[in-house]
Order: structure tokens, then sequence, then C-alpha cells
């Protein structure tokens, strides 16, 4: 009777997390969640209880976060607003997960095209696009950290056309929420100290 509480309360928190989160516009129709990965609701709905993080690393290397042009809420094609950052940076470069969550999802979709999506503490969703391609081997349930890499920085879907960037999403439970006062720097390797001016 125990476990089956815990099951229903768990199916119940995930359904107040995904549905109040707006992932209709991402993902695409049909498409709901992970297939095949055992168990993830059930470590997805543990992180559910968690505080959500207060600081995310920037998700690539080599770019600070005061580089970063502010277009939360910028006006899009089809009458959008910028639910997101953009971090620009050549095609290629390697896109760490900006927290630890469970991947959720990796997947196409129209305006995003190579996207991951990624469930950390809170339940928040943590949402990568325009990937020029997926690491190897990444899939739905893998547990990940900063220093996990999702994907590679491209410009698939809607990004076409455009320089290579990052599109960079946060889903808190109530709907999207601006990333960019939430990320923080990353320390790189080497720099500092050997002074590039
Ligand atoms: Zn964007």
């Amino acid at each position: 009777m125990r476990k089956f509480l815990l099951a229903a309360g768990a199916v119940v928190l995930l359904a107040a997390l995904f549905g109040a989160t707006d992932l209709s516009s991402h993902l695409p129709a049909g498409v709901r969640g992970p297939v095949g990965a055992a168990g993830l609701p059930f470590k997805v709905a543990a992180l559910g209880v968690k505080t959500p993080d207060e600081r995310l690393a920037i998700p690539l290397r080599g770019v600070r976060v005061r580089q970063v042009a502010n277009t939360w809420g910028a006006e899009r094609s089809e009458g959008r607003q910028h639910q997101g950052q953009d971090i620009f940076a050549p095609r290629g470069t390697p896109v760490y997960s900006a927290t630890e969550g469970y991947v959720w999802r990796v997947g196409q979709n129209r305006l995003g095209g190579n996207v991951v999506y990624v469930v950390g503490a809170g339940g928040r969703g943590y949402y990568y696009a325009h990937l020029d391609a997926f690491a190897p081997g990444i899939s739905a349930g893998d547990y990940v950290t900063p220093e996990t890499v999702l994907g590679y920085v491209g410009t698939t879907g809607n990004a076409a056309g455009t320089p290579p960037h990052l599109h960079f999403g946060v889903y808190a439970p109530g709907g999207a929420i601006n990333p960019l006062p939430l990320l923080v720097d990353r320390m790189t390797e080497g720099q500092g100290a050997r002074g590039k001016g």
C-alpha cells in the first residue's frame, strides 16, 4: 500500500510539474517524455521535491555571462516572444548541462531542431535547442551534471541561416523563466593564470 501511494504521489507530482509547464511549443505532438527509460519518472519525482538551482553554470565553456545579450521576451516569428536566451559560439562547440538532473528527452522539433530537455531540481526543465548534433550515446534517463556534454552548438530548427548558437530555455512549473539572472561563469581550465590579455 505504501509503495502504491508513493507511486501515485509521483504520478500526481509529475502531472503537476509537466501539466503546468508549457512544453507544448517545444515538444512535437504525440511525444511526451522518455520512452524506454525505466524508473525515470520516479527519479524525476525525487528531484522535484528539491529546491531549484539558484545558479546555473553557463552551458558553453569560454563564453562569459556578460557576453550574453539579453533577448528575453524579444519578439520572434509567428507572434511569439523569446522564452530563453541565445548563446553564440562556433558550430560544434560542446554544450554542457547547466545543472544536475535527468535527460527527459532527446529529439527534434520544428523550431528547436535537435533538442535535449533535462529535468532538474524542483522539477525545472532545461531546454537546449538548435544543436548541430547530440553527444554520443546521450539518451532519456541519463543522469547528468554540469560536466556532462549534451550536444554541440548548431543551427538546426528555425536557427537555419543564423550564426550558430545555443537556445537555452528554463521552464519552472509555472512557465518559462529568464535564464540570464541565474547564469554564472564557469571556471575554464587555463584561463586567468596564463593571462591571454
Ligand atoms: Zn533562442
